[in-house]
């Protein structure tokens, strides 16, 4: 089974994981928080259809990390500093996030040069 062997934030934006197949991925925190996998943030699916059961709104905090707790042996659970909690992150859906939003070595090199 795929799993991280560690989790790291070189910035306080970024959050750093490698994994057990001997790769490694760098994601920004915001985009973390965009995919949170909770229902409120991606919607239900009922009888079909994406249901949005809340407005999509900035709050503060809301893409800093607080908190990242292990669920089990299977995923994380992330708490942001907006309170917001309740999306759990399975190492599948985290790796498919990463594969699908993750930062190239590049835009890393970007990034961090603006700082
Ligand atoms: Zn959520």
């Amino acid at each position: 089974m795929l799993t991280p062997t560690s989790i790291s934030r070189p910035k306080q934006y970024l959050l750093h994981i490698e994994w057990n197949d001997k790769t490694a991925s760098t994601i920004m925190l915001e985009t973390l928080r965009d995919q949170c996998p909770c229902a409120g943030c991606q919607g239900e699916e009922i009888m079909g259809q994406k249901v949005f059961v809340g407005i999509k709104m900035f709050k503060p905090g809301m893409n800093e990390l607080t908190a990242l707790t292990p669920v089990g042996n299977y995923g994380l659970q992330a708490t942001w500093g907006d309170g917001h909690a309740t999306g759990i992150y399975t190492w599948q859906s985290l790796r498919a996030i990463c594969e699908a939003h993750g930062l190239s070595p590049e835009q890393l090199l970007v990034l961090i040069s603006k700082e």
